[in-house]
């Protein structure tokens, strides 16, 4: 029995996840696929990483955590899971924000729970596999990766609150528009010290306001914040929340200049206030806009990684084209181009 769980791309929403905002996510179809049968031993394979016979369910620091991580939480959850063997494949890049890792999550949990008919939910999947992430991969991820990979809607967005930990689908009409990444193909090693760093920097505004929550923040609060860096990184969170709530209504109603507008709006922030983008990025943004692209923005964690794009396809690729040229003439490498399409969530392949 085989079943699978995609990547995703978020439109717009980002560093809010964490700070109870809204984000804007669709599942892509990129995916992976986990095929799960009764064993004599637990025996992980992964086309490309390798085929592992674990003896018990320790943390490794390697790739099979992401599964042993499942497996582990699943036991916590009070379910016996006598030996397996998973065999997973994907056609999914890992590691460049796409969310690699809560589609294997998912998909392990959803595969597991078929095999040993545990009925599990669509919310007990996200959790597990948010827990696997958390406690055991050791990554203080938001839900949004894994919610998205389980309830994701070929054709649909989904406006998802990450406080209140519901969402709601909106139509991907995009006018004969599509979007794409721009991968820049440049990763800083300072991006997971720099995201724990704007944690604690949102953390202690929250702090300093005696607030539990952003969403009882105004931006008329931050005036009792002197501290210059602190306000910047909460007058981003708090726009962008925002940002995010006008992005779905221009979604809903087909108003795709306006919606892309956004996109460039959350890019300056991010490089402006959040700090988070990088010269690459910003050449990208920059090249894309003044050639009239109707929207861009840097995706992810920041420091490198992706650009997202939105206009027509074959604009895209003219536009991008040129952009290539004159970001390696600048960085000496060259950036690469998909363009993506939106997909269902978690889903049952076949039974064999
Ligand atoms: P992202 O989730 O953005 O792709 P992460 O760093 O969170 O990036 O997760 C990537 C990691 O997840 C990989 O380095 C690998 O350890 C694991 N992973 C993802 N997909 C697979 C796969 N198909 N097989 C084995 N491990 C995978
Ligand atoms: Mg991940």
């Amino acid at each position: 029995m085989t079943v699978s769980s995609p990547g995703r791309v978020n439109i717009i929403g980002e560093h809010v996840d964490y700070n109870d905002g809204f984000v804007l996510p669709f599942a892509i179809s990129k995916r992976t696929w986990v095929d799960a049968k009764r064993s004599e031993k637990f025996v992980i394979s992964s086309r490309g990483y390798g085929r592992v016979e674990i003896s018990s369910l320790k943390k490794t620091g390697k790739w099979t955590d992401y599964v042993t991580g499942v497996l582990k939480e699943l036991e916590s959850s009070g379910f016996k899971v006598p030996p397996v063997e998973i065999k997973i494949w994907s056609d999914l890049p890992a590691g460049s924000g796409l969310s690699s890792s809560a589609a294997l999550e998912t998909a392990v949990a959803f595969a597991i729970s078929e095999l040993l008919n545990l009925k599990l939910g669509k919310m007990d999947i996200v959790n597990i596999s948010v827990r696997a992430e958390r406690n055991f991969v050791g990554v203080q991820c938001g839900v949004m990766d894994q919610y998205t990979a389980v309830f994701s809607r070929k054709g649909q967005a989904m406006l998802l609150d990450t406080m209140k930990i519901t969402h709601e689908y909106i139509p991907l009409n995009l006018n004969g528009l599509s979007f794409a990444l721009i991968d820049s193909k440049v990763k800083h090693s300072l991006s997971s010290g720099e995201y724990n760093k704007r944690r604690e920097e949102t953390r202690r505004v929250l702090e300093i306001l005696k607030k539990s929550s952003y969403r009882d923040v105004k931006i008329k609060d931050l005036e009792k914040i002197s501290d210059t860096v602190l306000k910047k990184r909460a007058i981003h969170v708090l726009e962008e929340t925002k940002r995010v709530v006008r992005a779905a209504e221009f979604l809903r109603s087909g108003k795709m200049k306006d919606l892309g507008e956004l996109l460039y709006e959350s890019h300056e922030s991010l490089s402006e206030l959040y700090e988070v983008s990088c010269d690459e990025t910003d050449f990208i943004v920059e090249f894309l806009k003044k050639n009239g692209i109707i929207g861009a923005r840097m995706i992810g964690g920041g420091f490198g990684g992706n650009v997202l794009v939105l206009d027509r396809e074959e604009k895209i690729k003219r536009i991008f084209k040129k952009m290539s040229d004159e970001y390696f003439k600048a960085f000496k490498t060259k950036p690469t181009l998909m363009m993506i399409e939106s997909d269902d969530g978690a889903r049952i392949e076949g039974r064999d």
